[in-house]
C-alpha cells in the first residue's frame, strides 16, 4: 500500500522542508519530496501543519508500562516496548541492567525470538553490567557488580548474536581485554559507573570503550583530593574526540544548563538522548511495589530522597525538554534519530526521512507530543489522534 503524508514540516538530513510529502510504501520509505501533490492511488495523511520527524532511536531503557526487562519474560518484553513504542520510540535495544548471566542468557533468547518477528522495533540487546565498579554503581546495584570474567563472557558471545551493546568499569581488572573483545564482535562498548581520570579513560577509549553510558551521572568531575585538583571522568570523556555520549535527557538527571553545555561541546553528531527508563515510564495507573523507591517531580527517587533512583522519561519527553533547554528542534531530534541510529551501526536503515530507509515516521504537535507514528510503516496501537 502506498501511503503519502502531505502539509507538514518535514525534518530531513539537510534541515527543514516546510512544503512536500513523506511517502511510503509497504515497510520502507519511498520518497521524501519537495512536491505536495496528492498521488493517485495513495492513502492521503493530512499532517495539518505538525512536525514530521524520523522515528526515535531507543538505546537505553530498563522497562517501561510497569514492567522491566530483568523480569526476562517475554509479557515484560513486549509490555515494556510497547510503552516505549506510544512515545516515539519506533526501534529499541532494551537495556538489562547488572544481572546474572543466567538472566542474560534468558533474555538474549527472547530478544532473539522478537527480533526475529516480521518488522520487529527490536535491533538488539543491551547489557549494563555486571562489571562494574562497586563504589560508582550505586544503590539499586549493590551485590549485583562483579569482576570482569573472560571465560563467562566469552563463552556467551560465541552464541549469542542479538547483543549490540554492552556497558562497563573500564577500570576494572580484564576490562580494556573486554573492550577489544566487543569491538572485535561489532558490540558497542560503552563506559558506565566509573571513576576512571583521563589517563584511565584515554586507555579505555584506545581499547574500544566509545560511548560514555549517562554522562556526568555515576561518574566524577573535576574534583578535589587534599589539596590538589583532578579531572574527572566528565572533562576526560569532552576531550576524547570521538568519544560519543548520551545524555539522560528527563529534565530531571542533568540541569538545562549542563545539556546545553554538553550539546555546545560534544555536538549534534556525538550526543545522543536517552530515557534510562524503569519500569514506572509510561506506566499510568500501576502501583510502586517496591519499598524502597518513590515517583516524585517526574523521576524515580530513593524513598528517602538521598538519591534519584531513575528515569521515568520516554522519548518524546528528552526532546521536549531539550527544546525547553534552548537547542533548535531539529537537533533534539537528531540526538533521539540519526545520531543513535548511527551509533547503534543501524543507520542504513534507520534514523532518519531518506529514500529507502525503514518507515519509521512520527507526527509531533507544536507542543511535541506524538499525534501519530507509524513503525516499519504500520500504524503504532494508540498513537493516533490526528486522523
Ligand atoms: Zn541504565
Amino acid at each position: 500500500m502506498l501511503t503519502q503524508i502531505i502539509n507538514g514540516k518535514i525534518y530531513t538530513p539537510q534541515g527543514w522542508l516546510d512544503e512536500g510529502s513523506v511517502l511510503m510504501r509497504d515497510n520502507k520509505i519511498l520518497e521524501v519530496t519537495n512536491c505536495d501533490l496528492a498521488l493517485i492511488g495513495a492513502k492521503l495523511i493530512d499532517a495539518k501543519g505538525m512536525y514530521i520527524v524520523p522515528g526515535f532511536v531507543c538505546m537505553h531503557a530498563h522497562g517501561g508500562g510497569g514492567r522491566d526487562f530483568t523480569e526476562c519474560t517475554e509479557a515484560a518484553f513486549r509490555t515494556a516496548i510497547k510503552a516505549h513504542q506510544k512515545h516515539g520510540a519506533t526501534s529499541i535495544f532494551p537495556t538489562l541492567s547488572s544481572s546474572p548471566f543466567s538472566d542474560i542468557r534468558k533474555a538474549v533468547d527472547i530478544c532473539e525470538q522478537l527480533m526475529a518477528e516480521k518488522d520487529s522495533p527490536v535491533l538488539g540487546l543491551h547489557v549494563e553490567g555486571p562489571y562494574l565498579n562497586a563504589k560508582m554503581a550505586g544503590e539499586q546495584f549493590a551485590g549485583k557488580v562483579k569482576g570482569v570474567d573472560k571465560e563467562e563472557y566469552t563463552s556467551l558471545l560465541e552464541s549469542a548474536n542479538c547483543i549490540k551493546r554492552w556497558d562497563a568499569s573500564p577500570e576494572l581488572p580484564g576490562a580494556l581485554d573486554f573492550a577489544r573483545y566487543l569491538k572485535s564482535k561489532g558490540i558497542l562498548a560503552a563506559v558506565s559507573h566509573t571513576e576512571a581520570e583521563y589517563d584511565g579513560i584515554k586507555e579505555a577509549f584506545e581499547a574500544g570503550f566509545t560511548h560514555a553510558a549517562h554522562f556526568y551521572n555515576a561518574m566524577p568531575g573535576f574534583h578535589k583530593r587534599r589539596e590538589y585538583k583532578y579531572e574527572g571522568t566528565v572533562e576526560s570523556v569532552y576531550l576524547m574526540d570521538g568519544m560519543t555520549i548520551e545524555l539522560i535527557a528527563d529534565g530531571i538527571h542533568l540541569p538545562s544548563t549542563i545539556l546545553r553545555l554538553a550539546y555546545k561541546l560534544k555536538g549534534v553528531d556525538n550526543t545522543c538522548l536517552v530515557t534510562d527508563a524503569l519500569a514506572y515510564a509510561a506506566a499510568d495507573g500501576v502501583e510502586i511495589k517496591d519499598p524502597n523507591v518513590i515517583i516524585e517531580d517526574g523521576v524515580c527517587k530513593m524513598a528517602d530522597r538521598s538519591s534519584l533512583a531513575g528515569s521515568i522519561a520516554t522519548m518524546d519527553v528528552l526532546v521536549r525538554t531539550m527544546v525547553k533547554a534552548g537547542i533548535p528542534l531539529g537537533d533534539a531530534v537528531r540526538m533521539v534519530s540519526e545520531t543513535p541510529a548511527r551509533i547503534m551501526g543501524v543507520e542504513e536503515s534507520k534514523g532518519s526521512l531518506q529514500k529507502d530507509k525503514d518507515a519509521d515516521i512520527l507526527i509531533l504537535d507544536r507542543d511535541l507530543n506524538i499525534r501519530a507514528a507509524w513503525a516499519m510503516g504500520n500504524l503504532v496501537e494508540g498513537t493516533n489522534t490526528l486522523f
